[in-house]
């Protein structure tokens, strides 16, 4: 068994990671299988070393360990890029250059009914899917042709996520839609990357919060798309604050860096988040 925990150094960890993390490493450890950790910055407006150095940090201060040297995503660019020109090749992306606004106006034309809203967020009208296709994939925002990608999901019916299992190429199309691939900034997305990285650190077992669940389809999609294997999926409950909002970066006040100023042990935290003592 191979678990993993993958941060993206943008914030302070929270008890919320402290959860998923401990989470994935119990795991691993009972099964006498790996615990990973794989740093997500591909966000270069947003990740910043000083996080990842606490990342770490906090990590080994709450007794988890893992192999390193660790995987960054930054440095693996151009292997995300390979995988995009493969779905280029098959006509499954189309470049995209609408603004948040073009997407929202787009989407809320009346010939499309109520605006619908997938795990992205607003789902993308299809505005640039008609354009014509330029020959060499461009540097540009890449989307996914959802309804060419999603024609047989007909696997869905087998595979080891159960909660893709009831999802239809039709709930693909109109819950999910054409998602970005590769962002213009990034060259890259997080389905993208997530996907490419699991399967190649061998990860059998996704450990994430329940929040991310609704990710998962796209995930077992474009596995099945770049023919890499799809492992379990565990999405645990999310870790909330006293007025049961669950806990965003932002949430300065559960970071566990705070915790620790506050003299708190990692005993205490497993504690805080209902964990089993070690
Ligand atoms: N990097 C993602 C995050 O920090 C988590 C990715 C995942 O577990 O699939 O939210």
């Amino acid at each position: 068994m191979i678990t993993r925990f993958a941060p993206s150094p943008t914030g302070p960890l929270h008890l919320g990671h402290a959860y998923s993390a401990m989470f994935a490493h119990d795991m691993a450890k009972a099964a006498s299988g790996t615990f990973l950790l794989r740093i997500e910055d591909i966000d270069g407006s947003r990740a910043r070393p000083a996080w990842e150095e606490q990342v770490y940090n906090d990590l080994r201060w709450l007794g988890l360990s893992w192999p390193e040297p660790v995987m960054r995503q930054s440095e693996r660019l151009p292997i995300y890029r390979e995988a995009l020109q493969k779905l280029w090749d098959q006509w499954l992306l189309f470049p995209c250059d609408c603004s948040r606004r073009d997407i929202q106006e787009g989407a809320s034309a009346p010939q499309e009914g109520a605006p619908a809203y997938g795990p992205d967020g607003l789902i993308y009208p299809g505005t640039c899917k008609s354009k014509p296709r330029p020959e060499a994939m461009p540097d540009a925002a890449l989307r996914l042709d959802m309804g060419k990608a999603a024609r047989d999901v007909s696997y869905l019916e087998t595979c080891p996520a159960p909660q893709t299992r009831k999802t239809s190429s039709e709930t693909f199309v109109s819950s999910i839609g054409d998602v970005v691939l590769a962002r213009r900034d990034m060259g890259t997305s997080y389905h993208l990357s997530v996907v490419i990285d699991d399967a190649a650190q061998g990860v059998t077992d996704v450990v994430r919060g329940a929040d991310l669940a609704e990710a998962t389809p796209i995930h077992v999609l474009l596995q099945k798309l770049l023919d890499l294997p799809t492992p379990s999926y565990h999405h645990h409950r999310l870790i909330r604050d006293g007025a049961g909002r669950r806990l965003a970066k932002r949430d300065d006040a559960r970071a566990i860096r705070k915790y620790r100023e506050e003299g708190a042990t990692p005993a205490d935290i497993r504690q805080m988040v209902g964990l089993p003592a070690v």
